[in-house]
């Protein structure tokens, strides 16, 4: 996948998945034109080992976390859905949700957790997530039919190009994109998430990720690299 895209859609479950995940190529894509949306699934409101903490307080703290580091990778929107933490559903309502996310937004390409990971544990929500985003592109946002309602919101049917599923099995992933020069501001971004690092030292906080994506880069030729699953969709 050569071309940069002039939409990107970027499905998080909770807050900080997006910069973890997609971060370095959301930052270079945005740099080169591309505009990007994320939509926030969950408010992340159950993520916190903080005796003290609220659950009302932990979102309202995660959400402004999350459009800093947002800014800070170059995206322009975050669309909320503000759904519980760990209570996603594949259900008519989320899906309907991100039908009309779609619509509205028109991205070419969906990023999204890979909702078939096999081999090593992931978080409930990502699975359902994963699950409901790709039902949305195809063949929900597509066909008129479904959630006919949008139409006369003014939301048009959409046909997203190309899905990039993050999270996949090593085997599966078939997708790399060369993040060297966008690494640090990553890392920048992911730092915005101080409730999820809060007791560790920068270097500690950040550091796996650095050595991750450096894994993924010694795969395809590039110092730092993401990956991912990629799903066409050309009718
Ligand atoms: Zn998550």
């Amino acid at each position: 996948m050569q071309e940069i895209p002039s939409r990107a859609l970027v499905v998080i479950p909770h807050p900080d998945d997006g910069e973890i995940a997609c971060g370095g190529t959301i930052a270079k894509w945005a740099q080169n034109g591309t505009e990007i949306a994320y939509v926030l699934c969950t408010n992340g409101n159950k993520g916190t080992d903080d005796p003290s903490m609220t659950t009302a307080d932990l979102e309202d703290i995660r959400y402004k976390e999350q459009v800093l580091a947002a800014k800070t990778l170059g995206v322009e929107t975050v669309f909320q859905l503000g759904h519980p933490d760990g209570e996603l559903e594949d259900s008519r309502e989320f899906r309907g949700q991100l039908v009309r996310v779609i619509r509205s937004f028109r991205p070419e390409v969906v990023f999204a957790p890979d909702p078939y990971r096999r081999t090593f544990y992931f978080h409930r929500d990502h699975r359902i997530a994963g699950i409901v985003a790709q039902d949305a592109v195809f063949p929900y946002a597509r066909d008129r039919l479904h959630f006919a309602e949008h139409e006369q919101e003014g939301f048009e049917p959409h046909k997203v190009k190309t899905l990039l599923f993050w999270g996949a099995e090593e085997v599966d992933a078939d997708t790399y994109f060369d993040i060297t020069e966008s690494i640090d501001l990553k890392i920048q971004a992911l730092i915005c998430h101080s409730s999820q690092i809060s007791g560790l030292s920068e270097s500690d906080s950040t550091d796996w990720l650095r050595n991750w994506n450096r894994e993924i880069g010694l795969k395809c030729g590039f110092k730092y690299a993401e990956e991912f699953r990629k799903v066409t969709f050309p009718i």
